[in-house]
This record gives C-alpha cells, sequence and structure tokens, in this order.
C-alpha cells in the first residue's frame, strides 16, 4: 500500500513498466556478449601506479553496426517497434536511473569487500558513505571480467544514438521531421560514430566517463517545430566542423604525444617541456583545447532547436559547469605529479580553456 502511494505521486510515464526492463535487459546483454565475442583490436590501457596495463577490445563500431542492424531487420519484420524508446522514453529514463542506483550500491559493497593489492581493483575508503559511492571505490571494477568503465561509456554513447534514431522514426511516422531535426540527427550520429572509430584514444584519457543527454534535444524537436535561416543553418554546421576539428585534432594529438612523443605536430618538431608535456599544437593554444572544441560540439547540438528557449541549452550548460571543474582538478593533479614541469608549462600556455578568455 506503502508502494501505491508513494508511486501515486509519480506520472505514470516515469513508472518502469515490464517491457522498458526487458528493453534495458536485452541491451546490456547484447553489449556484454558483444563486447566480450566480436573481433577488435586490442589496445593496452596506459600504465597504472604498480606498473599494470589493463587492455580493452575496441570492437564498439562493430558491435553498435550490428546492433542497429538487428534492430533494423526486427523492425522490418515487425519484432519490435522503432518507437518503443520515442515512447516509452521517460519509462527507460527512470529503469535506467534506479538501475545505475543499484549498480553503484553494488560496486560500494564489492568495493568495501575487496581485498585486492593492484592498482585497478584496490579499494580506496574515505569512511564517508555518500563521497564513497558517489566517486567509487576502485579504479576499474570488473564484472565477469568485464571492465565496467569502458563498459558504460560504451552503453552511454549508443544509447544515446539508438534514443536517437527511435525519435527520428517518430518524427517520420508523425509527419513533422523539419531541417532542425535532421541537423540535429547528422552532428550527434557522427559525433557517436567518430567515438566509436577512435574508441582507442578514450582508453588514454584522464577519466573516460561520457554521460550524455540526447533524449533531451529530440524529444524537444519532436514537440516544437523549428524553422531555421540559411545563415543560422551554416553557422551551426561551422560551430559543429570546428568544434570537432578542435576536439579531435587535440585528443589525437596528446594520444600520438604519449606513444611517441618525437612524432610532428602540425609537420613540425613538438615543444615539450621536461621531455613529459606537449606544448604545441593545440597543447600550445590552451590546456585544455580539447574541452573547447567538446563545448562546441555541445552547443551544435543545441542550436537546432533555435533560441526561443533556454531549455535545450541544458546540456552545454551542464558540460561547461562540469569541464571547469574538471580541468580545475585536474590542473591539481598535474601540479603535484609534474611539479617545476608543469609551473614551466603554465608559463608557456598560460590559458586554460579558451585563450584570452579563460
Ligand atoms: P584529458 O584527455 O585532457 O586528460 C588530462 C590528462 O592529460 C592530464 O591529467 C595529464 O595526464 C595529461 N596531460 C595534460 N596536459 C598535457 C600536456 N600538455 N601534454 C601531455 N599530457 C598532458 O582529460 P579528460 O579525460 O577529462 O578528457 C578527454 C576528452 O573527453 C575531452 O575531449 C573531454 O572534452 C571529453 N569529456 C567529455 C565529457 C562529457 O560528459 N561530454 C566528460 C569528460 C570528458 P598524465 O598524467 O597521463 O600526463
Amino acid at each position: 500500500m506503502l508502494l501505491d502511494m508513494d508511486l501515486g505521486v509519480l506520472p505514470p510515464s516515469l513508472i518502469p513498466s515490464s517491457q522498458s526492463v526487458y528493453v534495458l535487459v536485452f541491451y546490456f546483454v547484447y553489449l556484454a556478449v558483444a563486447g566480450e565475442i566480436l573481433p577488435g583490436k586490442v589496445i593496452r590501457g596506459v600504465l597504472l601506479s604498480d606498473g599494470s596495463q589493463l587492455r580493452y577490445r575496441c570492437n564498439g563500431l562493430l558491435a553498435l553496426t550490428l546492433l542497429v542492424a538487428i534492430l533494423g531487420i526486427c523492425a522490418k519484420l515487425g519484432i519490435v517497434s522503432p518507437l518503443v524508446v520515442a515512447d516509452r522514453g521517460l519509462e527507460l529514463l527512470s529503469a535506467t536511473f534506479i538501475f545505475c542506483v543499484l549498480v553503484t550500491l553494488a560496486l560500494y559493497v564489492t568495493g568495501r569487500n575487496s581485498s585486492y593489492k593492484s592498482s585497478s581493483l584496490k579499494p580506496h575508503v574515505s569512511g564517508n558513505l555518500v563521497h564513497d559511492w558517489w566517486f567509487g571505490i576502485q579504479l576499474n571494477p570488473q564484472f565477469m571480467s568485464i571492465d565496467l568503465k569502458f563498459f558504460f561509456v560504451r552503453a552511454g554513447m549508443m544509447g544515446w544514438l539508438l534514443i536517437n534514431l527511435s525519435i527520428l522514426a517518430k518524427s517520420v511516422q508523425d509527419g513533422s521531421l523539419s531541417q532542425s531535426m535532421i541537423l540535429y540527427q547528422i552532428f550527434c550520429a557522427l559525433y557517436i560514430l567518430d567515438y566509436f572509430v577512435h574508441e582507442e584514444y578514450m582508453t588514454s584519457t584522464w577519466d573516460i566517463i561520457a554521460e550524455r543527454l540526447g533524449f533531451m534535444l529530440g524529444w524537444w524537436l519532436l514537440h516544437n517545430k523549428v524553422e531555421l535561416t540559411v545563415p543560422a543553418i551554416v553557422a551551426n554546421c561551422l560551430v559543429f566542423v570546428i568544434g570537432y576539428m578542435v576536439f579531435r585534432g587535440a585528443n589525437k594529438q596528446k594520444h600520438i604525444f604519449k606513444k611517441n612523443p618525437k612524432t610532428p605536430i602540425w609537420g613540425k618538431p613538438p615543444v615539450v617541456v621536461g621531455g613529459k608535456l606537449l606544448a604545441s599544437g593545440y597543447w600550445g593554444i590552451a590546456r585544455h583545447c580539447n574541452y573547447l572544441g567538446d563545448l562546441m560540439l555541445a552547443l551544435s547540438f543545441s542550436l537546432p532547436c533555435g533560441i526561443s528557449s533556454p531549455v535545450p541549452y541544458f546540456y552545454p550548460i551542464y558540460l561547461l559547469i562540469l569541464l571547469i571543474w574538471r580541468e580545475r582538478r585536474d590542473e591539481v593533479r598535474c601540479a603535484e605529479k609534474y611539479k617545476e614541469i608543469w609551473a614551466e608549462y603554465l608559463r608557456l600556455v598560460p590559458w586554460r580553456i579558451l585563450p584570452y578568455v579563460y
């Protein structure tokens, strides 16, 4: 009875049905099986403090292509509805939220009881329950030999595309497909495909968590018809293209530099501080140009929604706050790790994210 009362205050669309649980279970089981059995380049992760290195099988592009093909065939045969995500979006959102809370609680319990000594599984317990649950206890927790961090980033990126495709199918069915919807879909699809083409680069980032909030924007476009002028479309495309070049270029330059510090950057020998830090290319313009590119991309996903409402700008604003916070924490970590080398880098490259502004 108490349960009924509590659920009664929620909109019915937020209460997960058994179908939304089946969708999630199918999705996670598919990702786990595909990740394990499909072929892909095996990449060694960064060197951990105890000298160990994790291995990642980068078969995300194949897993995604196969999943979209399977779902496309099933939709054609009438086995699944392509609208299932668009119609059950809020339910799926709440089911995913409940799932995340359960998983992180399970990680908290297993982390606390872990007696592993390796860098990836050693427990880091502060004693504050909320802190330990929020930030996690183990660096690279695993379940049935699956690296959970890598797995959930994948789930988020692929889920984002599936949500968008379902919303696209709904707008085609409703006859409400607009230029804005097409732009939004193209930008997001390119960004997600690019992630999987370059999946190996993510294995060397400081933190590979990249949560996306795709559903909200697509849903907004489905319910608000936006007509864009030609200059607005051109400007939107430019923000996307420049954002992409900066984002991908900066991450690629760092990744290549870490593998071989002598590789030329923009055709010239790299400027290197203390033999460890790259100070040319994008890394000579600002200390986190890659964040700038990501922010421009986030903006380009929202711009197709026009500027009549702040609602679609939730994602770039959220990302701005997240990346500024992250950049500050990364600076503290790098200052501690690189000491005088970092101080020298700071002198050479004074800007954090956007030259002459921040
Ligand atoms: P970075 O890829 O910028 O990694 C920072 C690390 O790189 C530092 O800790 C340091 O690590 C190394 N480093 C910093 N400066 C230099 C330099 N000049 N030369 C050589 N090495 C350097 O951070 P993230 O992992 O946070 O971000 C990766 C990408 O993921 C970014 O493009 C970001 O925008 C994106 N991202 C997106 C999010 C989203 O929600 N959309 C969330 C988080 C990230 P070391 O000790 O190894 O030298």
